[in-house]
C-alpha cells in the first residue's frame, strides 16, 4: 500500500485541476464564482476505530467534533460557512438516543459556527460508523490564503496552544485519572473549536501570506506548506505555544510536550505565514515559531529529534 502522501499525489497528477479552479491540494478547493466571491469547498472522513472509539466519544461530542474538522479547512483559508452535507453509514443496532444526541451536537456547532445543514445521505454499515461531511464557504475572488504562497523570511506562526488535543486523547487512551487539567485536554480534544474568525481577520489581514489548519501536528502540516510553496523552515521548538494544562498533564504523567505539540493531531489551531514587517499589526492572538527559508529542508532548533506529525498510513 502506498503512504497516504504518496497516494494523494497519485491522485493530483491523474486528475489536473480544470483551468482557474484550485483542486487537489489545500485545505479547499476553489472555485470562483461570477460575483467576485470564490466558492470552497472541502470534504473530511470520520471513522470508527480509526478517528474515535464509539465507547470513549459521546454522541454529542462526535456530532460537534465531526462538524468542527470540517468547519477547520474553511477556516484555513480564511473563509465563511455557507452550508454543509451530512452523510452517514450507521450500524443497524445503533439507538435512536445514539442518533438524536449525535445531531444535537452537530446542530449546536452548525449554528455557532454558521454552516447550516443542505442535504447528505444515510445508508446502513455492516460493522463501524462512517461520518463523512462536505462543508461550502465563501471568500472574495483570490482572498483566500492558500499553503503555496509562503514566501522566504515570512514568520511561521500558530493560533493558540498545540498538543492539547494529543494530551487530552493520551489521558483517555491510558485511562489516567481524571483532573481539572486532563479534563481540560480531553474537552479540546472531543470539542474543538476552530479559528473560523481568527482566519478570516488573517485572510484580510496585509502581509499574511500563506496558512492552513493543523490537523495532523505542524511536524507534518508545515511539511505541506513547504512543499507547495518551493521552500524550507526553521523552527524554535522552545517557541512552541504549550497550555499550563499541558504541561502539568506531561510533568505528571512524564509524557513528552514537545513531542505531543509537534507530532499530536487535531489541535485545529491555525499554522500561517506573514511578512515580518506585518508580524506586529496582527490582531489575531499567534506566537511566532519560526522562519520560512530558501533551502528545503525543516529545521527544529533546540532538539535533535525530527518530528514528523501523524499519518494515516
Ligand atoms: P486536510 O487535512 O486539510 O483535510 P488532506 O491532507 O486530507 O487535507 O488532503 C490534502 C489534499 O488532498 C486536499 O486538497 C484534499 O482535497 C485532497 N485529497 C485527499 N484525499 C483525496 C482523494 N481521495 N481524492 C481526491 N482528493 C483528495
Ligand atoms: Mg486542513
Amino acid at each position: 500500500m502506498k503512504g497516504e502522501f504518496e497516494f494523494i499525489g497519485d491522485i493530483r497528477k491523474a486528475f489536473p485541476s480544470p483551468q482557474g479552479i484550485t483542486g487537489i491540494g489545500d485545505d479547499c478547493a476553489i472555485i470562483p464564482q461570477q460575483n467576485g466571491w470564490d466558492t470552497l469547498v472541502s470534504t473530511d472522513i470520520l471513522v470508527e476505530g480509526t478517528h474515535f472509539l464509539k465507547d470513549d466519544i459521546t454522541p454529542y461530542q462526535l456530532g460537534w467534533k465531526a462538524g468542527a474538522v470540517n468547519i477547520s479547512d474553511i477556516a484555513a483559508m480564511g473563509g465563511y460557512p455557507t452550508g454543509s452535507f451530512l452523510a452517514l453509514a450507521l450500524p443497524k443496532k445503533l439507538d435512536s438516543d445514539w442518533e438524536n444526541e449525535f445531531l444535537r451536537g452537530y446542530g449546536d456547532i452548525s449554528r455557532e459556527y454558521g454552516f447550516p445543514l443542505l442535504g447528505g445521505d444515510t445508508t446502513a454499515s455492516p460493522d463501524g460508523i462512517g461520518i463523512c461531511i462536505t462543508v461550502l464557504g465563501k471568500a472574495p475572488h483570490g482572498k483566500s490564503l492558500r499553503r503555496n504562497t509562503a514566501k522566504a523570511g515570512d514568520l511561521i506562526c500558530v493560533t493558540g496552544t498545540l498538543g492539547d488535543s494529543a494530551a487530552g486523547l493520551e489521558a483517555i487512551l491510558k485511562g489516567l485519572p481524571r483532573s481539572r487539567e486532563t479534563e481540560a485536554l480531553i474537552g479540546r480534544h472531543y470539542l474543538p473549536r476552530p479559528r473560523l474568525t481568527e482566519g478570516q481577520q488573517l485572510a484580510a489581514s496585509p502581509g499574511v501570506h500563506a496558512m492552513m489548519d493543523i490537523s495532523d501536528g505542524i511536524g507534518s502540516d508545515l511539511r505541506h506548506i513547504m512543499e507547495e510553496s518551493g521552500l524550507g523552515a526553521e523552527v524554535d521548538v522552545r517557541a512552541i505555544p504549550l497550555s499550563e494544562e499541558m504541561t502539568a498533564f506531561c510533568a505528571a504523567f512524564g509524557s513528552d510536550p514537545v513531542r505531543l505539540a509537534l507530532e499530536g493531531g487535531e489541535d485545529y489551531e491555525l499554522l500561517f505565514t506573514v511578512q515580518p514587517d506585518s508580524e506586529p499589526d496582527l490582531k489575531v492572538p499567534h506566537t511566532v515559531i519560526g522562519t520560512m527559508t530558501k533551502e528545503t529542508t525543516l529545521v527544529w532548533k533546540g532538539s535533535d529529534i525530527d518530528y514528523c506529525g501523524y499519518r494515516h498510513f
